[in-house]
């Protein structure tokens, strides 16, 4: 086995997007946000979400300022953050400060949105099976918009309005078939799956002809969202074409111009020190509108306004997770040893490895250490698969107490976690000049029985 082949994990500035910009080895131990791993595992405990608040900002900055230059030429252009990917009221505020706009997609995210202050105009209300509450939650907060994913959902959003003396503002979610994403699972705009109105099918026409005859919908735009963790620049192209194709056909047969449309999230970052760079906000957006420029050329009709929905390109690479080794054991492989390393969390606050085949890297982070062997990074619960770094090498001195690193864990880590083994979720805590607090407090055991409702009625027989 050649250790060579296996990623490379340090931050060392080499691997722009790995790691957070700040991140770097002060005396052997890494720091992030000027915070080094030792403190924070001794204030806060493991394993612990790490976000560094200046990192998760200048993305959010990028976006929008590629966005800005790209459009400004065209009808201009709004980033909207995929609160899924991680929300909490100290991330809303940061993103809404840099000018962004939120994505919701069920009644917790809208509400956290709303309770940073972020105003309901800056909301979009996405879901493919949105309820009755969360739409009533929305048409009183005045979102934006709602991304409709369904005729069955039309009806519903329509008739909810309309109890509610209310007009919803309606870009309806078509399917391109454009076939992109790493995992099937991450692959959105394909046929055989949930989200979306088929262009191919008809539907996405029929749901436009359907929402421009609802009294109480008003037709603001088109949505496409292909998938997740795209690296390709041609897939968005090809998406983005089609769905003006589709608005071009609603202004040529209905004369109606939508003033809007949105493209969706997607796009890729770095998880290993094997994974090229992804590309940049201003090629992507430069790209879109040079299809948005031709498009709209070609056809004659006004550009729209471009909404983009960024999620784990704007977080993931602002969060690093924190774990203490515990067991280590080595097996002997016909390729040579391989050596578990055991750590205080797993699947339940990364469930990523499990769920999409996902590879990520680690580093010993409390210290240099010496030697290398080949690792697997796995974690404390009841699964074979619970596995946090498939392969990669870490110090031959590793050992029990130790602090790993693991980077580009700020999307979908702390937004998918679970209690499975009853474990507490982790919190987060923001880095920042030196200084950390708790963004999201840790959950606790005692958390997790003030749900159990036999234990909340103990001693009463
Ligand atoms: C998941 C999702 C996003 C964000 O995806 P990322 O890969 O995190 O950028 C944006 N829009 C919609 C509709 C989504 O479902």
């Amino acid at each position: 086995m050649n250790l060579e082949n296996l990623p490379a994990a340090e931050p060392d500035g080499s691997l722009d997007g790995l790691w957070p910009s700040s991140a770097r080895r002060v005396g052997g131990e890494i720091a992030i946000g000027g915070v080094g791993v030792s403190e924070l595992a001794a204030e806060y405990g493991t394993p612990l979400y790490v976000l560094d608040e200046d990192v998760l900002r200048a993305r959010a900055r990028a976006w929008k300022e590629a966005m800005d230059e790209a459009f400004s030429r065209l009808r201009g252009a709004d980033v909207y953050y995929a609160g899924k990917a991680f929300l909490c009221v100290a991330v809303a505020k940061a993103v809404a400060h840099e000018g962004l706009a939120v994505d919701a997609c069920s009644e917790g995210e809208l509400r956290t949105a709303l309770a940073a202050g972020v105003p309901g105009s800056r909301i979009g209300m996405h879901g493919n099976n949105k309820s009755r509450e969360e739409v009533e939650l929305a048409l009183r907060a005045e979102v934006g918009h709602f991304v409709v994913d369904s005729l069955a959902e039309l009806e519903f959003v329509d008739s909810i309005a309309r109890d509610e003396g209310a007009v919803a503002s309606v870009m309806l979610r078509v399917t391109t078939g454009v076939h992109a994403g790493g995992h099937e699972y991450m692959s959105t705009a394909v046929e055989d799956q949930k989200f979306g109105l088929s262009i191919a099918s008809g539907a996405a026409w029929q749901a436009v002809e359907k929402t421009v005859n609802a009294p109480n919908l008003r037709l603001v735009g088109l949505h496409s969202h292909i998938g997740s963790q795209i690296l390709v620049v041609e897939a968005f192209e090809e998406a983005a074409r089609a769905v003006l194709d589709l608005r071009a056909r609603v202004h040529r047969e209905i004369g109606l111009e939508l003033r809007e449309v949105d493209f969706g999230g997607g796009y890729g970052i770095r998880y290993t020190g094997g994974d090229s760079a992804p590309p940049s906000p201003a090629q992507l957006a430069s790209a879109l509108a040079s299809v948005v420029a031709s498009h709209s050329a070609e056809s004659g009709i006004e550009p729209p306004r471009v909404s983009i929905e960024p999620g784990r390109n704007i977080v993931g690479p602002a969060g690093v997770t924190l774990y203490t080794v515990g067991t280590v054991k080595t097996v002997e492989l016909e390729d040579g040893p391989r050596r578990y390393v055991s750590v205080d969390g797993g699947m339940s606050d990364n469930i990523r490895p499990a769920l999409y085949d996902a590879a990520y890297t680690a580093a010993l982070a409390s210290r240099e250490g010496e030697g290398r062997v080949r690792s697997r990074v796995v974690g404390k619960h009841c699964e074979s698969g619970d596995i946090v770094v498939r392969d990669v090498s870490l110090p031959e001195d590793l050992a029990a107490g130790d602090i790993l690193a693991v980077p580009a864990t700020g999307a979908y880590g702390r937004s998918m976690a679970s209690n499975y083994n009853h474990v507490p979720r982790p919190g987060v805590v923001a880095v920042r000049g030196g200084a950390s607090r708790w963004i999201v407090r840790r959950e606790t055991v005692e958390d997790l029985l003030a749900l159990d409702a036999d234990y909340l009625r103990r001693g009463e027989d």
